[in-house]
């Protein structure tokens, strides 16, 4: 029997006229057996996710304020939702049950998590579908860490005999019963975990966005869609900032090489965005998959005559940094010159000793620190096969006038980094997106 995981994000089950859309969606597959829900998010932009409802509410009520207001709005957003489906079903043993859990104090990861939980109820009588407790099937260890060898084994099993069925997404237990959350966004990985448990032929990713673009579209207007994209260039794009799916959700369905497809509720004819493990580079229209950045960083930049035969220097630069516990992103360096960049925050915190430090350690000549640096990463499978990609970026960014202080090319040849100054970064985004998306070359 063909099997589809489906995770539906907030907004896709903000209100009663979501839910419909999901149930349109899912029985219009049959293999569509196993849907993981996240907790209900906003139904317009200033409205208020359910989850943050639910810590707010947690919050007043673990301080041993009377907290019969905020619990109120709540149990009114999924009683609206009941009363718009038309269904049959009361949840006030459950809202009975959350108020005096709550009163006893049962945690924040236990507030939280009954947000997908109670969602998932609905849902399940919607559907007609059989509802799984994420607690008796998703487990922690001991320390905290996803224990996948318990879950795979205890979820798959529980899951094989059912026809179909709802697990809410975003938390498991502990060893000790007790509610732990993922971080948030975590129903992504719930959905990734489902469908490793039960060998599903793709985990679908159901947001309110059509996959992701090739580039921000509040830089670029209308940017192209992502058709298909490989793991690990996902992981360079969402590490510099590109943000549709939980960066965690890739490695359960990754490990059991089930691919990943982001669709969009409100455009369910959409193709999407396919996640795979290896894509040819000629199935991709343009030579780049992607372009994403970010903001924040600064540069330190060390001098020293004669550093080239200084044997330990890098070492022990990288050495003061990581007693102040600050991670470096890259490290160019020339001959008697490095520069290493750090995210601006973990400097602020540390600059004055740091740099006495580093004087120290290493007894540089020069020493200085330049802020205000974004850093910009063009990710693609097809680089490696096409000549002159470096070239064109940066003939690109220089026509735009645009300063390229430091260039880093992983050496798997995926991406090409670029540091510029902060307020170049929309206009540098903008080239190199024309160059290669409208320009085509
Ligand atoms: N409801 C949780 C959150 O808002 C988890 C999720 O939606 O994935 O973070």
């Amino acid at each position: 029997m063909h099997t589809k995981v489906v995770k539906f994000g907030g907004s896709s089950l903000a209100d009663a006229s979501q839910f419909k859309k999901v149930a349109d969606i899912i029985i219009a597959d049959k293999a569509r057996r196993y849907v993981v829900p996240s907790a209900p998010g906003k139904r317009y932009s200033d409205d208020t996710k359910v989850t943050d409802m639910l810590y707010n509410c947690y919050e007043i009520a673990a301080k041993g304020n009377d907290f019969e207001k905020e619990f109120t709005q709540i149990k009114e957003r999924y009683n609206s939702i009941i009363a718009d489906l038309g269904i049959e079903l009361s949840l006030e043993n459950e809202f009975g049950t959350i108020k005096s859990c709550f009163i006893g104090k049962a945690g924040r990861d236990y507030a939280a998590s009954r947000g997908e939980y109670l969602n998932g109820i609905i849902l399940a009588k919607y559907l007609g579908y059989n509802f799984v407790d994420a607690a008796e099937g998703i487990f922690f260890k001991e320390d905290g860490r996803f224990d996948a060898e318990k879950t795979n084994e205890i979820l798959g099993q529980r899951l094989s005999v059912l026809e179909n069925a709802v697990v809410p997404g975003f938390y498991g237990s502990m060893p000790n019963d007790t509610i732990k959350t993922f971080s948030r966004g975590g129903s992504d990985i719930t959905g990734s975990i489902v469908a490793s448990a039960v060998n599903a032929e793709i985990y679908e990713n159901w947001t309110d966005v059509s996959g992701f673009l090739i580039c921000d579209p509040r830089i670029v207007e209308n940017p192209a869609p992502i058709k298909v994209i490989t793991y690990r260039e996902l992981r360079e794009l969402s590490y510099m900032g590109a943000t549709v799916l939980h960066e965690d959700a890739i490695f359960p369905v990754r490990k059991a090489g089930i691919p990943i497809n982001i669709k969009n509720t409100n455009s369910p004819q959409d193709e999407g965005t396919m996640i795979v493990e290896t894509a040819d580079s000629t199935n991709s229209k343009y030579t780049i998959t992607g372009i994403a950045g970010k903001k924040g960083f600064a540069v330190i930049n060390l001098e020293k005559d004669m550093m080239n035969s200084e044997i330990g220097f890098g070492r022990k630069v990288l050495e003061v940094l990581e007693k102040k516990s600050i991670s470096f992103e890259h490290m160019p360096s020339g001959i008697d010159t490095m520069s290493v960049i750090v995210n601006r925050n973990d400097l602020d915190a540390n600059e004055d000793d740091l740099i006495a430090e580093l004087k120290k350690s290493v007894k540089p000549d020069h020493i200085e620190i330049e802020r205000n640096l974004a850093l910009l990463a063009i990710v693609g499978r097809g680089m490696k096969s096409t000549r002159g990609t470096a070239g064109r970026i940066f003939s690109a960014l220089a026509h735009n006038h645009v300063n390229v202080k430091m260039i880093d090319q992983g050496s798997s040849e995926l991406n090409i980094i670029v540091g510029i100054s902060e307020s170049d970064f929309e206009n540098a985004t903008k080239a190199i997106y024309d160059i290669f998306v409208n320009q085509q070359i």
